[in-house]
């Protein structure tokens, strides 16, 4: 048994102050981050160290920094300075970029010593008080909180709990969970209830199915119309011209790759507009559907599981049409 790290999500309600407040502190986070960013293309180029004495100094000229959460901006350099070293450490991972105002969505981090729950909300540094829709019950302690805002305005609280690790959980009948690796670090599930564990997902999975990432992001999740035009990366929001289906970019194309997957098919091109409704109203019986995304650091997690052994093959878009990669779409890791 033992105990795992899992993130547990919920849906926050800040009222007009909190949100605004959460604005506030994410523009402060920002302009911290861009300030690093700034010194690192201008030749200087100081780690997290140096980088929170010159918070701290920064704070003592400036009141609208002392405004915010010590902790939010302390953890915005670390994240920076993590990003930092995996650039030089990872392959094929950029260095950390500018964040623009109107092309960054909020996320900020609060560490044990900078929030508490209190009379069941969420509480922050200066007063920030936000209501939490608690759909489940933590199962420990969190040791920390990610605060997000999606690009319809909704905002979400992830915490980092542990809990007892149970012998392998299989997904409810009936609702496969299609998980969008569209980014090497970070997964969109289409049920936001359903946690990853920080390290992959596979304890949890009833079945694998791969599924070839071309047009998932340009496909709507609820009518199967496929848009002219790719989104751009930067474009957050899918918007279907067919039926007028909104949905955050990543989440639309989790739910793309669960329909495909419970289908039975490994790509969109084989679901037809006409029946990519669910047969019976049912899905495919708790299957996982993984996009292997052309962004996967050496073809791990999905492709390293297929059962013909092929180990370590990237899926980019122009391979997709490789015989041998479309077979691969049986379970792997059977129920129970
Ligand atoms: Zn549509």
């Amino acid at each position: 048994m033992g105990v795992e790290v899992v993130r547990y999500n919920y849906r926050l309600r800040p009222g007009t102050t909190a949100a605004a407040a959460l604005i506030e502190e994410w523009r402060r986070c920002r302009f911290l981050w861009n300030e690093a960013v700034h010194q690192f293309t201008t030749g200087r180029k100081p780690g997290f160290g140096t980088l929170c004495r010159q918070l701290t100094e920064a704070r003592a000229r400036s009141s609208w920094l002392r405004d915010g959460s010590q902790v939010a901006q302390q953890q915005m350099l670390r994240t920076y300075a993590q990003a930092l070293d995996a650039s030089c450490t990872v392959k094929g991972r950029g260095r950390p970029r500018f964040k623009a105002r109107k092309k960054t969505l909020p996320s900020l981090e609060y560490t044990r010593r900078g929030f508490r729950i209190r009379d069941g909300r969420l509480v922050l540094p200066k007063g920030v008080r936000v209501p939490v829709v608690w759909s489940r019950a933590l199962p420990s302690e969190p040791s920390s909180v990610r605060i997000t805002r999606d690009c319809l305005g909704h905002w979400y609280a992830s915490f980092v709990v542990t809990r007892e690790a149970g012998p392998i959980r299989v997904v409810e009948e009936n609702s496969g969970v299609g998980i969008d690796w569209g980014v090497a670090r970070t997964a969109t599930a289409t049920e936001e209830r359903f946690d990853l564990p920080h390290h992959g997902h596979r304890k949890r999975c009833a079945a694998v199915v791969l599924v070839r990432p071309a047009y998932t992001t340009m496909t709507c999740a609820r009518c199967f119309a496929r848009a002219e035009q790719p989104l751009g990366l930067e474009e957050r929001i899918f918007r279907c011209r067919a039926c007028g289906h909104t949905a955050c970019r990543d989440r639309n194309a989790a739910r793309v790759v669960l329909v495909v997957a419970e289908r039975g098919h490994t790509g969109v091109d084989d679901v037809s507009q006409t029946d990519h409704l669910p047969p019976g109203g049912g899905g495919g019986g708790g299957a996982v559907a993984v996009r292997v995304g052309n962004l996967l650091p050496s073809g791990r997690r999905g492709v390293n599981r297929a059962p013909s052994g092929r180990r370590g093959i990237r899926w980019k878009p122009a391979m997709s049409s490789s015989p041998g990669l479309l077979q691969q779409h049986r379970p792997v890791c059977g129920r129970g």
